[in-house]
């Protein structure tokens, strides 16, 4: 049973894709999608020990070894040529860290037809990164669970390059376009949030004037 977060990722994996899922901690991504009967094949790749073993664990305990192929490798070196992997899953950790694992990874990123990404921060940094590697955005969603905002992108290579404004980049142009109650819960939060961190600062005096102009003026852009 996967968390709301993970089955929104799992809900934009395509039927019989053959799915890497990196940084996969215990496999719970891959091992529902092979048990709801969606997928037959992929590879759960953890860079830490511990996360790994937690995985074989997973994998073990509901028979998936025909199935999915757990490896210990750093970023997209969990994957080889005779995969054929088309999908690829990123999932809890920062944009940037994302990002990284991808550029570093690039290699590995042809044949690959989708990449899911739930980024927990950062995501403006991520769509920079599609952007600039010809990646166009596909699908966008954003869910709440347990108090935390969560946002899911997904990207697919494109012949032409896309742009996207700096307004899309930080807001998603999908969830900037739909604008839906938790796409502004997330960025009244952050207004309230901010407003409080320059108000200590002012308070402070001790900052710099042009530093807490800056972050009012990126509070203009949000408000
Ligand atoms: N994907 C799962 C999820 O969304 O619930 C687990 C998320 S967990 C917070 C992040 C995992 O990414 C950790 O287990 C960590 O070891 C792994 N990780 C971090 N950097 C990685 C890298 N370069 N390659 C593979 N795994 C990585």
């Amino acid at each position: 049973h996967l968390s709301a977060r993970l089955a929104s990722v799992a809900s934009l994996v395509p039927l019989n894709a053959r799915i890497a899922d990196i940084g996969s901690d215990h496999a719970y991504l891959p091992a529902a999608l092979v048990l709801d009967g969606k997928i037959k094949f992929a590879i759960a790749g953890e860079v830490v020990k511990g996360p790994f073993e937690n995985a074989v664990h997973e994998i073990q305990a509901h028979q998936l070894e025909e199935n999915i192929i757990p490896r210990l490798a750093d970023g997209l070196a969990a994957i080889k040529d005779k995969d054929n992997i088309d999908t690829i899953t990123i999932a809890g950790m920062g944009g940037s860290l994302i990002a990284s694992i991808l550029e570093r990874g690039k290699d590995k990123l042809e044949g690959v037809k989708r990449l899911i990404l739930q980024p927990n921060v950062g995501e403006s940094s991520l769509r920079e990164w599609l952007m600039n590697n010809r990646y166009q955005i596909t699908t966008e969603k954003i869910i709440e669970e347990d108090g935390h905002i969560y946002e899911i992108i997904v990207a697919e290579p494109s012949i032409v390059p896309f742009r996207y404004s700096q307004y899309e980049l930080d807001f998603g142009p999908f969830l900037l376009e739909n604008k839906g109650p938790i796409f502004v819960k997330k960025w009244r939060e952050y207004l309230q949030r901010e407003g409080q961190v320059i108000n200590q600062m002012k308070q402070a005096k001790k900052i710099p004037v042009d530093k807490i102009d800056q972050l009012q003026r990126r509070l203009e852009i949000v408000k």
